[in-house]
């Protein structure tokens, strides 16, 4: 199954465009955003539809794997609680695990620090018919070290490196100029934004605390950073302004009803495989004698199929 075009259009972040997460629907569950499956509510919907995208998602994965040409890295950001975890879980249950790599991204070690920005990720890219996928990423750079400019100290910037809005513009510019070089040597980029509502974040947070089974989950940073939910956003609508490119989109998708945010994403990411346009390696004369001697030694019979 395959994710109405309108659908995605609508989710994405217009290169040149504001990202506009203020307007944005954090909770869009209208059932006309997924096809027409003659399901009742807007959950059963998406569950069957992220089946189905799942389905499509594991051959479009064979299709990178034995392609060969192109990596597909996937990344995902979000506030806390949004969801990012059961999303990737969710979403990539179906595919082989030989092809699909996840990274996360948390506070930096003292290695990590003494590197450019961007050097932890660019040592785990995937590679030709892999999928990676980021939780967190480079985008941590102009978020939380945004709204947390003190973590900048721990650097080791050189003299003289800038501080303040061009310092974030900086980083912007490198982010999109490293996203082109990837995506020119085969590395389709596809970025997420789950954007979930201040209301539903606390309801998640207060099921953590709720249930047992899900107490390990909660960090008491996770209130602390709640504090600076407005500054988040904000730092999220220039990043993603400034980020989303024709070879690099970001697209923005509704968090706060899950299910529906799983067909979504499963939805976007199957797209993006499609418009590679891949191909089986074609089989040349050559290729086809070596096959026909494989099914004679094999005593198979000649030419099947
Ligand atoms: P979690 O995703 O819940 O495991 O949390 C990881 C934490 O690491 C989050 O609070 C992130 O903001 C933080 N983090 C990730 N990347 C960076 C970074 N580059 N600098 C500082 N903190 C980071
Ligand atoms: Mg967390």
């Amino acid at each position: 199954m395959r994710l109405p075009k309108k659908v995605v259009r609508e989710l994405a972040v217009e290169p040149g465009g504001a990202a506009g997460l203020h307007h944005r629907s954090t909770s869009h569950t209208r059932a006309d955003w997924l096809s027409p499956t003659g399901r009742s509510t807007p959950r059963d919907l998406a569950e069957h539809d992220l089946e189905s995208f799942k389905q499509d998602l594991a051959s479009a994965q064979e299709l990178l794997y034995a392609s060969d040409r192109w990596a597909l890295l996937l990344v995902f950001q979000a506030l806390d609680a949004a969801g990012k975890d059961g999303t990737i879980k969710h979403v990539m249950s179906g595919v082989n695990p030989q092809g699909c790599q996840v990274f996360s991204f948390g506070r930096p070690s003292d290695a990590e620090l003494r590197h450019d920005f961007l050097w932890r990720c660019a040592t785990v890219l995937p590679e030709r018919g892999r999928i990676g996928i980021f939780n967190r990423s480079y985008y941590e750079e102009v978020l939380v070290v945004r709204v947390h400019p003190e973590l900048l100290a721990a650097q080791h910037l050189p003299d003289g490196a800038p501080a303040g809005p061009r310092l974030w513009n900086e980083r912007y510019e490198d982010i999109n100029a490293f996203e082109r070089h990837l995506v020119r040597n085969g590395t389709r980029i596809v970025k997420f934004f789950l954007h979930v509502s201040e209301d539903e974040q606390r309801a998640r947070f207060l099921a953590r605390l709720d249930d047992p089974g899900k107490q390990w989950k909660f960090s008491p940073a996770d209130l602390a950073e709640r504090a600076h939910f407005a500054e988040y956003l904000q730092a999220y609508e220039d990043a993603i302004t400034a980020t989303s490119t024709p070879w690099a989109p970001w697209y923005v998708v509704p968090a706060d009803h899950k299910p529906a945010m799983r067909a979504l994403v499963g939805g976007i990411v199957v797209d993006a495989i499609d418009q590679l346009g891949l191909h089986l390696p074609a089989a040349g004369p050559d290729r086809a004698a070596e096959l026909e001697a494989a099914r004679r030694a094999l005593g198979g019979a000649s030419g099947a199929r």
